[in-house]
């Protein structure tokens, strides 16, 4: 029998393909909750404990707040399923959703995030049966350990208990509960990356990870920003983000050591590798280029990330008047 020795890639598009990467630093505006376990009306966050280099002495480790890759994956899939789309959302559009993904190489959201079918199944409103279907996603999610170590607070929250739980002739006593909150101020680097992605599918990725800002975190309160400090000029204040669009990875990788607990030296590090490519340290600037690798540093790589959600808004929410006979 003859060996298969094709990716499974399938061929949707004939655009040139690139890899991307987006580094950036998120900052929590307010205490945030990022559930790690549940124990009986104790409500903890997930950390992450970092093993610290032993200097002769005795072993220490520390423990930090965690945003983990595999929440944020999972809120930025989110936002795409429930993007708006005329007067629907763009999953129910796409018939796509969480966990019943549609798992299609023309679905802008599974293409992309990838999807799986354990089983054939029916689906409602749809005449063929789904194939079971292994989809590979091309994006990966890392970083999220917080730079400061700083632990979690735990404060008292009064859950008030539904009627179905009570009798309601009974007296309303609210419940007390403990909730561990990931403190205010928080920084945590962040890192996507795409293999071999078209740009169309590429603004796919750059919609998600904007929308997904002001929806990260469990409960309430939601919602990060990428931080702002001066990073390409002393003298202005820029977010920290970079977004790299490549065949080859001449770029050294803008990415946190997680011992590292100060969050000057962190920057002092991001800013070292934002400004290395091909193996050379460069002079500070907002865009920096050596043959197909591109790099944009700070609002450049904003406004770079903007024209691709002017696109995915174009391609994907926008074509509205085509599928309504208007
Ligand atoms: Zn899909």
């Amino acid at each position: 029998m003859a060996s298969k020795v094709k990716s499974g890639l399938e061929d949707y598009s004939d655009k040139q393909r690139f890899n991307f990467d987006i580094y950036a630093f998120f900052e929590g505006g307010q205490e945030l909750y990022f559930g790690h376990e549940t124990q009986v009306n104790v409500n903890i966050v997930e950390t992450v404990t970092i093993p610290l280099p032993n200097n002769g002495g005795e072993e220490s480790e520390l423990e930090k707040c965690y945003l983990s890759p595999t929440k944020r994956r999972g809120v930025e899939r989110r936002t795409l399923i429930w993007a708006p789309k005329g007067n629907g959302l763009l999953g129910d559009t796409l018939n796509c959703g969480i966990p019943h993904t549609c798992s299609k190489a023309e679905c802008p959201i599974c293409r992309v995030f990838g999807g799986l079918i354990t089983s054939t199944t029916e689906v409602e409103g749809e005449n063929e049966k789904r194939p079971a279907t292994t989809l590979i996603g091309r994006l990966t999610h890392s970083g999220g350990v917080a730079i400061q170590e700083l632990g979690p607070e735990e404060k008292q929250r009064a859950m008030h208990p539904s009627m179905i739980r009570k009798p309601p002739e009974s007296e309303p006593t609210p419940t007390p509960f403990k909730r561990e909150y990931n403190q205010p101020g928080l920084l945590y680097p962040v890192y996507n990356h795409c293999l071999s992605m078209t740009d169309s599918e590429f603004s796919t990725v750059a919609y998600a990870f904007m929308s997904a800002l002001a929806r990260l975190g469990a409960g309430n309160p939601k919602g990060v920003k990428i931080y702002d400090a001066p990073l390409v000029r002393e003298d202005k204040e820029e977010p920290w983000i970079v977004v790299d669009r490549y065949l080859a990875p001449l770029g050294k990788r803008p990415v946190v050591s997680p011992s590292i607990t100060e969050v000057e030296e962190a920057k002092k590090q991001f800013r070292k590798a934002a400004f290395s490519v091909a193996g050379k340290e460069q002079e500070p600037t907002d865009e920096l280029t050596e043959g197909n690798f591109q790099r944009y540093i700070g609002d450049a790589a904003i406004a770079k990330l903007s024209e691709y959600l002017t696109k995915f808004e174009e391609e994907a929410l926008n074509n509205v008047d085509a599928e309504t006979d208007n």
